[in-house]
């Protein structure tokens, strides 16, 4: 459904970033993108949301198609509203808002009062623990709540395609493993997701296809098996020899 063909992309006319990224997001299926530290992962993200204006960057080559049309330079909100469900860097709480007002905010593609009603109860049954907040102020919830409001939030769209910027990032354990069920739990559901992790044993546990990016090109393009099982995967990004 994701098609990302020879991808370019460049900051402030000068630094390129995507160095020709090829990589799809089969219908149905979970797809982690790894590597290091700069190798253009957020990149992709913000590329493929229509975030490329906010950072002075462009797509000077190659094209990004969901389900065969270009997403290149579509605005992010006509994203959404095509079916692409964003959880960003940094979270971007809103934290003078409730967790249910939150939530509202990422219904704005669905006008239905029982649509919108339909996606809070999902919400809430996918992360029980946010009813009883549901009138805190984000700015008062722990990391790993205020992230299970972000990704509710980007479900209340309901999404076919779900992409994630490290959700694990700066999260306890215990919040990593339940990230990683929604996930799985999302896809189940028969979303598409497109998941950005550093956490390469997390991502790797709950997806179909990875690929590794280095220096902004793709290195790895494998099954999800082979690269839990691949030498250098496990030594490079998950500390086993
Ligand atoms: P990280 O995990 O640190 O977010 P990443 O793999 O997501 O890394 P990107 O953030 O996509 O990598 O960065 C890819 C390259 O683009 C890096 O060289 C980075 O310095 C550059 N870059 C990213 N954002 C900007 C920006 N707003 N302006 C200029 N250069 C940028």
């Amino acid at each position: 459904m994701l098609s990302i063909k020879n991808l370019e992309v460049v900051y402030d006319d000068a630094i390129v970033a995507l160095r020709g990224v090829s990589l799809d997001v089969p219908a149905g299926k979970v797809v982690a993108l790894l590597g290091a530290n700069g190798a253009g992962k957020t990149t992709v993200l913000r590329a493929v949301g229509g975030l490329l204006d906010d950072h002075d960057a462009k797509v000077t080559k190659g094209e990004i198609e969901l389900d065969g049309v270009s997403l290149v330079g579509a605005r992010a909100a006509s994203i959404v509203r095509r079916g692409v469900g964003q959880v960003l860097e940094g979270r971007r709480m809103f934290i003078e808002l409730t967790v249910e007002e939150s939530l509202l905010v990422g219904a704005f593609t669905r006008s239905g009062r029982d649509a919108v009603r339909r996606n809070l109860d999902r919400v809430y049954s996918l992360f029980p623990q946010l009813v009883d907040r549901r009138n805190v102020h984000t700015g008062y919830l722990s990391g790993g709540e205020q992230q299970m409001v972000a990704i509710g939030r980007a479900l209340m769209s309901e999404p076919s395609l779900l992409v994630l910027d490290e959700p694990s990032l700066g999260l306890a354990p215990r919040y990593v493993e339940r990230v990683r069920d929604v996930v799985a739990e999302i896809n189940a559901e028969g979303t598409s997701v497109l998941l950005v992790e550093q956490n390469a044993r997390m991502a790797l546990s709950v997806a179909d296809h990875g690929y590794v990016l280095e220096d902004g090109r793709v290195v790895l393009d494998k099954a999800a098996e082979d690269l839990r099982s691949d030498s250098e995967i496990r030594e490079f990004y998950l500390g086993v020899g």
